[in-house]
């Protein structure tokens, strides 16, 4: 390709971790107004949020859009369904939402933001917490049908956050045990996409980003090839060993737009990415 080219494509993509986008403040939670504004901004600034096959082609040496964005959100909060997904949809932008499958209940989906209807109460980091751990995580978590909603919008992929969200590293004694729990809890979440969704990608998100050499090797074994950390740092086409990559993150803050202009400018310039990160260590 000639230089020329090469100077269109993105030299690194970041990769942005959200949680809660939420009214109810707490851990892990960014306001709507706050969203809303990063994702205009994103918009006007003329970003790409790109998409799980995009970021895989690109790590294999694909070019994309200079100023490539994903958008990430874990766990699969009701409140992703109600004040995250109708900002994507009005500027048309894209994200991935990694699913606990065992959490995701049945029933009718309830108003979300911008649809002039009540909106379903939310509840904070902690309660929701308290909420799964009580079996009510339908209180906290999407359903099947918002989930089919945003699928068909185009605004959400959905993809493997496991079966359980049990730390398996911590929960067994001896390394047999926690292989054969995670490999079971692993195929009971892809099984789960499968039945639900039609597909289960290769695209991983362990909770808390925790992967060790028994989890890798048993996330292979299982199908998956992307593994999504919780390591701060950029994404760009590099030396990982035969096709399985591991995707670091950027956790986004309840700040405002300025804070995330920054955050970007840093993060899409590769040597200025792994300086900064080096400096803040
Ligand atoms: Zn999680």
């Amino acid at each position: 390709m000639a230089g020329g080219g090469m100077t269109r494509s993105a030299r690194a993509v970041p990769v942005l971790m959200y949680h809660h986008i939420s009214t109810s403040p707490g851990m892990i939670t960014v306001s709507p107004d706050h969203f809303a504004a990063q994702m205009a901004y994103l918009a006007n600034a003329g970003y790409t949020t790109i998409g799980s096959m995009q970021l895989a082609a690109y790590l294999a040496g694909e070019p994309l859009p200079k100023k490539s964005v994903m958008l990430t959100f874990d766990d699969g909060y009701l409140d992703n369904w109600v004040h995250a997904h109708p900002v994507l949809q009005a500027h048309g932008l894209t994200a991935l939402c990694f699913l606990v499958t065992s959490w995701i209940g049945e029933g009718r989906a309830p108003a979300r933001a911008r649809s002039g209807a009540a909106l379903p109460p939310l509840l904070n980091h902690r309660d929701g917490e308290m909420a799964i751990e009580n079996g009510e995580s339908d209180r906290a978590i999407l359903r099947w049908s918002e989930i089919d909603a945003m699928r068909e919008a185009g605004t959400f992929e959905f993809h493997s956050h496991t079966h359980s969200h049990v730390r398996w590293d911590q929960m067994s004694a001896d390394a047999d045990d926690k292989c054969a729990r995670l490999a079971r809890d692993l195929i009971d979440s892809r099984t789960t996409l499968k039945a639900r969704l039609g597909a289960a990608s290769d695209h991983l998100c362990c909770p808390q980003g925790y992967y060790d050499d028994d989890y890798r090797r048993v996330a292979i074994q299982a199908g998956f090839r992307h593994f999504y950390t919780c390591e701060a740092g950029s994404n760009y086409p590099g030396n990982d060993d035969n096709a399985v990559r591991s995707i670091t993150r950027l956790e986004v803050r309840d700040r405002p737009t300025s804070w995330l202009a920054s955050r970007l400018w840093v993060h899409t310039r590769p040597a200025i990415s792994r300086t900064y990160l080096k400096i803040k260590r």
